[in-house]
């Protein structure tokens, strides 16, 4: 999927947006939320662009488990991997998905309440 002009996060990982990179490889990139939901809120993108989730996993399911595994390095980088954190995808309009650009949030740092961001 090539990068689309009139996406958020196609535009940063192009660089044309700036983010707080704390992460990236060929194929993901990791950049801190611009609204922290926790002391570690850190969203990892594929760079190919993909709606959600689901649809990364139907188009390109050994991408989605590149983002799993950058969800879990920059865990790891971040300091959080033993005290535990929060894979997520939001994934639709209900869910509160705002990006149409499939991304992982890591969130952590304290404990976490509830299921929901
Ligand atoms: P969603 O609600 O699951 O789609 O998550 C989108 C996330 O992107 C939200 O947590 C926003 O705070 C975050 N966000 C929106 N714009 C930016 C940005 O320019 N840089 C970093 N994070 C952003």
């Amino acid at each position: 999927m090539s990068a689309r002009a009139d996406c958020l996060f196609c535009r940063i990982v192009a660089g044309e947006i700036p983010a707080t990179i704390v992460h990236s490889n060929d194929v993901t990139v990791a950049f801190r939320d611009i609204n922290p939901q926790a002391p570690t809120h850190v969203l990892v993108v594929p760079r190919e662009h993909h709606a959600n989730a689901a649809a990364l996993a139907e188009e390109s399911p050994e991408l989605l488990v590149e983002v799993m595994r950058a969800g879990a390095a920059v865990a790891e980088r971040e300091g959080i991997a033993d005290s535990g954190y929060r894979l997520l995808f939001n994934t639709g309009p209900d869910a509160g998905q705002t990006v149409f650009h499939a991304h992982l949030h890591v969130i952590g740092g304290e404990p976490l309440g509830g299921m929901a961001q």
